[in-house]
C-alpha cells in the first residue's frame, strides 16, 4: 500500500496512524493544510502569526527558526494536532525564560493577528496557550492569568508601535517565501 504524504509537512505520530486503512482524521488534517496553502488569506494569517513569535524571540535575545506545517497524533489522548506553521527555539533557551517572558513568546503570534489583521480566532493560538499553561513554569491557573496579562500589554504596545508592526509584516513575508515558496520581491510578468 502506497501512502502519499503531503510534501513539506512533518508527521509526528506513532506508526499505526499510517497503516491501512488510513486514519480518517489524518486525511482531514491533510485537507486542512492543503486548503490553507491554497488560500492567500490563510497563508498571510499564518505568516503574520509566526512573525509575531519570531520577532518576540529576537526581542528576548534568543535565536528562532521557521518551520512548516505539521500533523501530530497524541496516542495517550488520541488527539490530532494540526500546525500550519511553527517558530522554533532551542529547548535550553525556552527553559531559561521566566514565566512572563515565556508568556510573551507564546502569546505574540495571537497579538500580531489581533493588531495587524483585526481578527484572531481562538483556534489559531490554542496550542500556544496550552503549551504555556502546561509548561511547568507555574500552576496552570496562575499561568493562564499571566498569559492574559501579557496579551493585553503586548497588544497595547504593538498598537502604538508602527515600526514594530512594519517589522512583523516584513518577517511575515519572509515566512511566506521560506515556507510556502511565495516570493513577494519578484513581480511575475505574464
Ligand atoms: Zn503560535
Amino acid at each position: 500500500m502506497e501512502y502519499s504524504l503531503l510534501k513539506d509537512v512533518d508527521y509526528v505520530m506513532p506508526g499505526h496512524a499510517n497503516f491501512s486503512p488510513r486514519h480518517k482524521k489524518l486525511a482531514e488534517a491533510e485537507k486542512l493544510i492543503s486548503d490553507m496553502r491554497a488560500s492567500s488569506k490563510h497563508r498571510l494569517t499564518v505568516g503574520i502569526h509566526e512573525a509575531g513569535h519570531f520577532e518576540t524571540a529576537q526581542k528576548l535575545g534568543i535565536a528562532a527558526a521557521y518551520a512548516g506545517p505539521m500533523i501530530e497524533h497524541i496516542r495517550e489522548s488520541d488527539c490530532w494536532i494540526v500546525g500550519f506553521g511553527r517558530t522554533q527555539i532551542a529547548k535550553e533557551d525556552w527553559a531559561k525564560l521566566t514565566a512572563e517572558q515565556a508568556a510573551e513568546f507564546c502569546v505574540s503570534g495571537r497579538v500580531a493577528e489581533i493588531v495587524l489583521l483585526n481578527d484572531a480566532p481562538i483556534e489559531t493560538s490554542q496550542v500556544d496557550f496550552e503549551d504555556f499553561i502546561y509548561s511547568g513554569k507555574g500552576r496552570p491557573s496562575h499561568l493562564a492569568l499571566i498569559y492574559k496579562q501579557a496579551e493585553e500589554r503586548l497588544t497595547r504596545e504593538l498598537r502604538s508601535d508602527l515600526t514594530a508592526q512594519q517589522s512583523i509584516v516584513r518577517a511575515g513575508a519572509r515566512f511566506e517565501s521560506q515556507i510556502f515558496g511565495v516570493d513577494r520581491s519578484i513581480k511575475a510578468a505574464a
